[in-house]
């Protein structure tokens, strides 16, 4: 409620600043009036932080308490704002049901790699700023009647650049749901493989996919959610070869950038290219599922997958107390 009452005192302090700023004598309409009111840039000033946020596609203001119940989407045209991992994770999984593992792992700078900055003090960099170790968050979990084996990417952690530990965390997670028999999903978001780590990035792409190939082999499911971006590496390797794959609406999934796509085939890319919506038309992708759905959508899905695998347990069992 004192937010609240923030925001109403806030309110009029804009209004006034605004018609201030407008200097007497121009018609409204005019262009002149319109050229001062780009100038007039103070109410862009006057807009308190952590309060409104402007919808990316419709420019609709959004209240940000509002924005956060509704999981980071805009309520008008449906534009998904980036989450934090910790909040999505949250927004899928059964409450207190999530147990992290591996969660002290952390990079080691084996190339001694320098560019700009060194790869400790990026590292650190942004395990300060996010409060984790490193781009990927992997644990067991409950969503509804189903355990899984989750992994949730983080875009804020380096791009959520996949380097030795993102690859290690998710294999020991995948090898983890093969031995206890749970399906694994992984929530990607990520620019590729981290290049501060040269080849051994790279060869987290081949050893993922091989503990999935296991995986798979147990008759077990993977579901891969792709969030906006999921590129390059990550898209190449697991993200890419899901027994279903979902993807929020709008986000952008490739391999190489448009530019780069662009120049070497010397050719124009159709419009919506790389985008959630112009995969599914042509079946990279299996279905466009939103946010707010992801959780009901995943524990449907999973109710098919695992029908065959699960009901005959069911029975048995109260047979055998009956005997
Ligand atoms: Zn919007």
């Amino acid at each position: 409620m004192s937010d609240l009452s923030d925001f109403s005192k806030t309110l009029p302090q804009l209004e006034t600043v605004d018609v201030e700023s407008i200097p007497s004598g121009i018609e409204p309409g005019s262009s002149s009036a319109r050229m001062k009111f780009g100038e007039a840039a103070p109410r862009k000033k006057n807009i308190p932080k952590g309060l409104w946020t402007k919808c990316g596609k419709c420019a609709e203001l959004i209240y940000d308490k509002d924005l956060e119940e509704n999981l980071k989407t805009c309520r008008s045209c449906g534009y998904h704002f980036p989450i934090a991992a910790r909040v999505r994770l949250a927004s899928l999984v059964d409450e207190k049901s999530f147990k992290e593992m591996d969660a002290g792992m952390s990079s080691v700078d084996v190339l001694n790699f320098t560019g700009v900055a060194s790869y400790p003090s990026k590292l650190e960099r942004y395990q300060k700023s996010t409060g984790e170790n490193d781009a990927v968050i992997t644990g067991l979990c409950k969503m509804g009647p189903h355990k899984i084996a989750l992994g949730v990417m983080n875009f804020s952690f380096l791009g959520g650049s996949m380097g030795s530990v993102v690859g290690e965390k998710l294999t020991r997670l995948i090898e983890i749901g093969t031995k206890k028999k749970l399906p694994v999903i992984i929530i990607s978001t990520s620019g590729g493989a981290r290049m501060y780590e040269g080849m051994f990035s790279l060869m987290q792409m081949a050893k993922t996919c091989g503990a999935l190939a296991y995986h798979s082999e147990a008759g077990l499911p993977y579901i891969s959610v792709l969030t906006h971006p999921t590129t390059a590496g990550v898209m190449a390797s697991y993200a890419s070869v899901g027994d279903l794959i979902l993807a929020e609406p709008g986000a952008m999934i490739g391999f190489a950038g448009p530019r780069v796509i662009k120049d070497t085939t010397q050719a124009e890319l159709p419009p919506g290219f790389q985008t959630t919506e112009f995969l599914l038309d042509r079946g990279m992708i299996d279905a466009i599922v939103t946010r707010n759905q992801m959780r009901e959508s995943l524990i449907n899905y999973l109710n098919y997958f695992t029908a065959g695998m699960t009901k005959p347990k069911a029975k048995r069992a109260p047979r055998k107390k009956a005997s």
